[in-house]
Parts: structure tokens; C-alpha cells; sequence
């Protein structure tokens, strides 16, 4: 590469890795990490060859992101830094060499730690009180997030045992309990899901209503204490930090030697690495001493006594066959690519998701290139980097299609995602199909996606309502291949069960744009029936607290379609009858009381919801007229308390089946007696 055409990639790289930072640091990653690192690599490789290209605002020379502008800003007494990465042993002996040769010392201590996948975070106590919590930001002044911080982050002590102006460092994050339950409930409510964890936590501390943010149930980890009474181990620092009532991982380690850290490094495998409750992109290894810290210093973005170690994530490279485009329920084109069948993570894979058009030109996908898959946790693996260098010449870049790939109808933009908007498509016709019989909404047994596809095209199956004329479609079933007669009553006994489904699950199943179980089981509440919910007025949903107004817009959108009238017609004709909503019963547990006491696995806020969804009343202090105690790690007077006076505790092992399996006072009791180690 020649001196003028490395600048100009050098300078299309940093505008393109700027560009993924804001996006990352601030709310949701355009690209994957491996990608991101690519190309971080590709500007560390072009620098080291042409270290006058370097300039002090390149990439590989700041850290961070800009600052936001929706909070205050304040410079950091102690600067924050980003660390250096190390990806084998290899790297790592020679970070270290370089450490020893520096330091002249041939036996240095280090303490390994997770490197928590979340966001970092510095805490400012002046006189024992929290006074400051300000993000990263660029490394030298962060955002002012302190509101946020007292109301929303468990496990941050708003005093500490000490007089002495302290900054604490640590990572909010997520647990992987919490994030599950977050997407769960915004799927019900036909939102968005979030991506992951880290991302979810930067866009949770960028919002300005605390409630919103309450309800996200962030953690926090501390991990180092920058300004206080220190003392001369980082390993001391930690035990301080607990002492102040920090939440500190456990998993940290002190190593005496290099070869303990490999080993320490080595003992976390992916299957140990499952175990945990929140994610880990790998270690962080730091000297124990802080003097030599001291000693050794910072490069401009990273400090020369810690180093990250990343964790592999298994990837193989395979050649790009052909990309199929497929059409969703809501009409939405994903590319999907069939590739060169390649083995990873111990499974053939022969297609990957290019998830949307967007994705495929930030990818810069051409035909037949060479692809990097990668397996995350999806069942689908994506794709993260093609290699250009292996194209084959004349190769023509991937272009979005401009008609839909099954009806031919012309295709619409809409943001990021291009749809066909023809209702009358037939992939999205099956699709709809598919999705009304699914478990989630109708459940009706055997009539699986395979199967609405292939009575799809042997045109038995052509609407919704056609699902319930089957029964008169004997003779034609049994002409087909697979259907023998035991398969055929058991289909149209699974179908003649759901000819009252409950109005919510009746509602979600016609598959209303933005309208999840939540919302169709809300809707259900307020119309009691189907009637009624046919002659629904913008004004009145608009009155319906839950539902947005994208949601109510897509509700009256979708009962004024004459096609949707003349479906709902037609099932009626066939004898559906959803049932009619009852009235609201309150919970099992309506009037009981209940206390949360010590630290409970998930936030108090999940639990208090969840608690009175099933009717209890959630009670701050103990008295003899509570019912029960709901009794966490650590758990002190409340606990004796209740022992006294002979109020019922129960753990977080039992508060998870109430409501599940059970649902009175008398099986809470029973529960107890059959597993004692839980009183
Ligand atoms: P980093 O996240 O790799 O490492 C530094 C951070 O580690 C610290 O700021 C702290 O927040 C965290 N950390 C977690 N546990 C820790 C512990 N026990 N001790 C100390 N620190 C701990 O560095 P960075 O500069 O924030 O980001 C660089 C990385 O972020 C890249 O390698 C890349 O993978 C990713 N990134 C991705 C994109 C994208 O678009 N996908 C964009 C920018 C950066």
C-alpha cells in the first residue's frame, strides 16, 4: 500500500469507526464488536507502518465518545481509560515482558478480574456521601448522571464508612435474568426487543425519566477506588471496597505468577462462563501493586498495569453461495445468506442472517465473497466481516431488491427495513397463517409452520378461517402424502379446541401490527367482547392506559380494512366464539401482606410488580400483621423478626412459583413442609 492510499483508507476508517463509537457509546451498535475490532486493527496496522499518518485524534489515541448533550458535564479528577487488549497467550507474555523490562522486576503480582460487559461508571463520596456519579464520557470529562445514580442503580452505597474524599470506579450492568425479563415483557407488548445487555444499560443511563429507568433494574459492580484511603494492594482496595458496602465480584482472583493467570484465564470456559447471571467479554488483568502503577503510568488511552484479555468468540470463514430474500408476517425482506456448509461451535452451518439491506452495505457484501460467521447466541449465526482481498474479480456488490420476492409487488423503505406492503402477498398470507395456529397465540397442536406451508400450497389452506373448513376437507387431506388417518383427527381435534379461545389470546393471533399479548389481553379487559372490540373508536383506546399511540393507530387501521372485517365474518360464520373477558378477579394472594427483606437475585422493583400483579400488598416495615417474608442473602433484623413473630418466610425459590404452581396460602405452607431447608 502506498503512502497516499493508506491516508485515504485511513481516513474513510476513522470516520466509518467513529461513526459505530457514537452509535455504540450512546444507545445501540450499528456493527458487532468483531467488526468494530477489524477494523480498529486495520487502522493499528496502517499507523504502525505510517506513524505519521497518526494524528492525536485517531481512534487508536482517544477513548470514548463525545459527550451527550441532554446532561452537564464535569472533568474527571482521575482520568478514565480504556484498556489495551490481549487475544492469546502469546500477546499476553509479551505485555508482560514489556511490563517487567519497565518496571526491572522479574515477579509481579497481578489480580484478575471479569471484564464486565457493561458500562463504566466513577463515584465521587465527599464526607462520607455520595456526591457525583459521571459516566466515561471521552475519557477526561464525563456526563453528570448523579439523579440517575441515586434513584435507579442497586447496589450503589449513597454513604461510606469514611471521611475521605473516595472515587470508586465500577461497571453498571445487566444480569441476564433481568434482560430476559425486560424483552419478554416489551415482546408482549409488541415493542422492540433491546439487543443486549450493554447496550440496553447505556441507553437506560442516557434517559432522563427515572421511573422508565427504575424499571430496567440496573446492577453495579465496583472494581477499583482511584482517590481515598488507599492502601498499597489492589487486592486490599477490594476488600475495602466491600467493606463500604460495594458490591464486588467474587470471581476475582490474586495471582502470584503469569503462569497462575493463563491458568486462571484458562479455567473459564465457555461452559463456566454460561453459569454466570450477567456477561463477560473476558479478564482484566492488573498489577496488585500500586506503587509500580504508579511507576509504569498511561499511554494516552490505556494504563500500562492492566490489560483486557478477550475471550474468543468461535468463528469460521466460509464463500457466500446465494441470498435468499424471505418475507415476514409484517411484510418485512430478510436477506438471508446460504453459504458453503462449514462447521462451527460443533454445528454445520449453511445459512447465515445479513438480517436487513442496511446491514449488508455497512457489511459491504458482494457475490460469492468470503465470509467470517460467527455463532452469538442466536440459533441463525451472523455474519460479521467479508474479506475483499478474496473477492473474485468482477464480483457485483449485493443489491436490495426493489420488488417483493414472492407477490412481485413493488417494495417500500421504511427506516432501515424494506417491506411489501401487498396484503394480499402469500408469504405473508402463510406467515399470518403460521403465526395464528403458533403456541404463543391459538396453539393449535400439529398445525406447525411445515405444515400451514404445505396445506398453503396445496391451496387447502388459504386464509385464516380456512383453518376451521378443514373438517370438511377429509377426502382431500388423505389424498396427500404424510396424512395418514390418525394424523388428520388429531389435527382437526387440535383445531376443534380452540373455537373459544379467550378473547386476548384471539386478539394477539390476528397479528395487529405493534399489538403483543399485553396489549391484546388489555384490549380483551377494556371490550369484554369481540363485539364490542370490532366497534372500537380511536378516541376511547386512546383513553386505555398502556397502549401508545402507534398501537391504537394500528388497531383502528387494521378493524377498517374490509378484508380484515369480511376474515372476522367468515370465523364467526365457522362457529369461533372467542370467549368473553371476565370481570377482573384480583390475584391469588389479594389483601395478603408481604415483605422484601436482605438482597434479593433480581431488583426489588421486578419483585414489588410482580408481588402485587398476584394481589399482595408490598409492605416496607414488619409487623405481626404481615403474612409473609420474602427473605434474601444477608437478610438481618426484619428476618429475626419474623422468626418471632411466627410470620411465614419464604425465599426467592418459592416467591418464583407463585401464581405458577402455587397459588394459596395453604400450598405456600404445604411447599414448606416438603422442602425445609427453605424455612
Ligand atoms: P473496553 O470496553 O474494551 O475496556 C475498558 C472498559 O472495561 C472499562 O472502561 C470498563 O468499563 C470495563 N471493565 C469491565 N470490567 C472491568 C474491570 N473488572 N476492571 C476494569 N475495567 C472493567 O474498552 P472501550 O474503549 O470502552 O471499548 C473498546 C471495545 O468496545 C472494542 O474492543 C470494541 O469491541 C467495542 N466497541 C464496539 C463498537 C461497535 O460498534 N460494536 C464501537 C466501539 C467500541
Amino acid at each position: 500500500m502506498q503512502k497516499q492510499e493508506a491516508k485515504k483508507r485511513l481516513e474513510e476508517l476513522q470516520a466509518t469507526l467513529k461513526q459505530y463509537a457514537e452509535a455504540y457509546y450512546k444507545n445501540e451498535g450499528i456493527v458487532s464488536d468483531s467488526m468494530y475490532d477489524a477494523l480498529y486493527q486495520e487502522v493499528q496496522s496502517i499507523e504502525a507502518r505510517f506513524p505519521e499518518l497518526q494524528t492525536k485524534q485517531s481512534v487508536t489515541q482517544t477513548v470514548g465518545a463525545s459527550l451527550s448533550d441532554k446532561f452537564d458535564h464535569k472533568t474527571h479528577s482521575t482520568a478514565m481509560y480504556s484498556l489495551s487488549n490481549q487475544y492469546s497467550v502469546a500477546d499476553l507474555q509479551e505485555w508482560y515482558k514489556r511490563l517487567s523490562d519497565t518496571l526491572q522486576q522479574d515477579k509481579l503480582a497481578f489480580v484478575c478480574e471479569l471484564k464486565i460487559d457493561g458500562v463504566a461508571l466513577s463515584l465521587v463520596y465527599e464526607q462520607g456521601k455520595l456526591i457525583e456519579a459521571l459516566t466515561r464520557g471521552n475519557g477526561t470529562s464525563g456526563d453528570v448522571i448523579t439523579q440517575n445514580v441515586y434513584n435507579i442503580v442497586q447496589d450503589i452505597p449513597l454513604t461510606i464508612a469514611s471521611k475521605t474524599r473516595t472515587v470508586v470506579r465500577g461497571e453498571v450492568y445487566l444480569t441476564k435474568t433481568q434482560f430476559a425479563l425486560l424483552n419478554q415483557e416489551r415482546s408482549q407488548q409488541g415493542q422492540e426487543e433491546f439487543k443486549n445487555p450493554r447496550n440496553t444499560v447505556s441507553g437506560s443511563l442516557q434517559l432522563k425519566s427515572v421511573d422508565v429507568i427504575r424499571k430496567r433494574g440496573l446492577r453495579f459492580f465496583a472494581y477499583d477506588i482511584v482517590e481515598g484511603d488507599l492502601s498499597n494492594q489492589h487486592w486490599d482496595n477490594l476488600a475495602l471496597l466491600k467493606s463500604y458496602q460495594f458490591n464486588v465480584n467474587k470471581e476475582g482472583k490474586k495471582c502470584e505468577t503469569l503462569e497462575e493467570v493463563i491458568a486462571f484465564y484458562e479455567s473459564w470456559t465457555e461452559e463456566n462462563r454460561k453459569k454466570l447471571d450477567f456477561e463477560i467479554d473476558g479478564l482484566v488483568i492488573k498489577l496488585n501493586n500500586i506503587e509500580l502503577r504508579t511507576a509504569v503510568g498511561y499511554t494516552v488511552k490505556f494504563p500500562r498495569w492492566a490489560t483486557a484479555w478477550k475471550f474468543k468468540t468461535e468463528q469460521a470463514r466460509s464463500r457466500l453461495l446465494y441470498v435468499k430474500n424471505t418475507v415476514g408476517r409484517t411484510g418485512v425482506i430478510t436477506p438471508l445468506a446460504y453459504i458453503e456448509a462449514v462447521m462451527l461451535g460443533g454445528t454445520k452451518v449453511q445459512r447465515a442472517s445479513l438480517y436487513n439491506y442496511d446491514q449488508v452495505k455497512q457489511l459491504g457484501v458482494f457475490e460469492e465473497d468470503l465470509l467470517i460467521i460467527e455463532k452469538g447466541g442466536e440459533i441463525i449465526p451472523k455474519i460479521v466481516a467479508v474479506l475483499p482481498d478474496e473477492r473474485k474479480p468482477d464480483a457485483l456488490s449485493l443489491t436490495p431488491p426493489t420488488h417483493c420476492p414472492v407477490c412481485e409487488q413493488e417494495l417500500e423503505q421504511e427506516e432501515t427495513l424494506l417491506r411489501c406492503v401487498n396484503i394480499l402477498c402469500p408469504a405473508i398470507r402463510k406467515e399470518k397463517i403460521v403465526f395464528f395456529a403458533s403456541k404463543n397465540a391459538m396453539d393449535i397442536q400439529d398445525l406447525g409452520g411445515q405444515t400451514v406451508s404445505f396445506l398453503f400450497d396445496e391451496r387447502l389452506l388459504l386464509d385464516i378461517d380456512d383453518i376451521y373448513s378443514l373438517k370438511n376437507k377429509k377426502e382431500e387431506l388423505a389424498q396427500l402424502k404424510g396424512f395418514g388417518e390418525k394424523s388428520i383427527e388429531r389435527l382437526l381435534a387440535g383445531i376443534e379446541k380452540t373455537r373459544e379461545p379467550e378473547l386476548g389470546n384471539f386478539i394477539f393471533a390476528l397479528g395487529i401490527r405493534h399489538i403483543g399479548k399485553v396489549s391484546a389481553n388489555l384490549l380483551a379487559k377494556n371490550y369484554k367482547t369481540l363485539a364490542a372490540f370490532q366497534q372500537a373508536k380511536a378516541d376511547e383506546l386512546a383513553q386505555i392506559n398502556g397502549l401508545g399511540e402507534m398501537m391504537c393507530d394500528s388497531v383502528i387501521q387494521w378493524l377498517e380494512s374490509p378484508l380484515n372485517q369480511a376474515l372476522l365474518n367468515r370465523l364467526e360464520e365457522k362457529g369461533v366464539r372467542p370467549k368473553d373477558a371476565k370481570e377482573e378477579t384480583k390475584g391469588h394472594f389479594s389483601t395478603q401482606k408481604i415483605v422484601l427483606t436482605g438482597k434479593l437475585g433480581e431488583s426489588r422493583i421486578i419483585w414489588k410488580n410482580r408481588l402485587e400483579t398476584l394481589g399482595f400488598q408490598v409492605m416496607s416495615a414488619i409487623s405481626k400483621q404481615v403474612d409473609y417474608v420474602l427473605v434474601g442473602e444477608g437478610a438481618g433484623s426484619k428476618q429475626k423478626k419474623a422468626q418471632q413473630w411466627g410470620v411465614i418466610i419464604i425465599d426467592e425459590a418459592i416467591a418464583q412459583e407463585l401464581g405458577k404452581t402455587i397459588f394459596t396460602k395453604e400450598d405456600i405452607m404445604q411447599y414448606l413442609q416438603n422442602n425445609e431447608s427453605h424455612v
